[in-house]
């Protein structure tokens, strides 16, 4: 049972969305009742801003974008904003060794936060956003919203 989770800040109410909204999720709020949480929005943490230009994974999923096969690229411009998403992860993985986090719990469908369903290239895939791939690849238990 963790006892510290990293979560994305959007489920918790933070107007962090590429919409500038949030998606506070009432069952991740009850699921993190007694824990210690360390909030994170990988993105606006890498330096985009609020609102911002949705972003979706072109040629593969974040595991593909930590290995140089992939990019995160904006949905309609197509403005690359890949160094932005894996500076933000890298920074999430920080917060959570800072912190002690063994788990993080993640906004489902996000570039950055998808655990299970990222969008590439305008269609809904398995696979995983380039935070999530960082943190379970270093070993962090990466849960989704959408299991709640
Ligand atoms: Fe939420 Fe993650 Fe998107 Fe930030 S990057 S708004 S925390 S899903």
């Amino acid at each position: 049972e963790a006892r510290v989770v990293l979560v994305s800040a959007c489920l918790l109410g933070e107007a962090c969305r590429f919409d500038g909204r949030s998606k506070r999720s009432e069952p991740v709020m009850a699921a993190l009742e007694g824990k210690e949480v360390v909030p994170m929005c990988p993105e606006v943490g890498g330096g985009l801003p609020i609102p911002r230009p949705p972003v979706e994974l072109s040629d593969g999923t974040g595991v593909d974008v930590w290995a140089g096969r992939a990019r995160a690229l904006e949905r309609e411009a197509g403005v690359d904003r890949t160094e932005a998403f894996l500076r933000g992860a890298r920074m999430a993985l920080e917060a959570a060794r800072k912190f002690g986090a063994t788990v993080a719990l993640l906004k489902e469908k996000s570039p950055s936060c998808g655990s299970q369903h990222v969008y590439e290239a305008g269609k809904l895939r398995s696979g995983e956003g380039i935070t999530a791939a960082l943190l379970r690849a270093e070993g962090i238990t990466v849960l989704s919203d959408e299991d709640l």
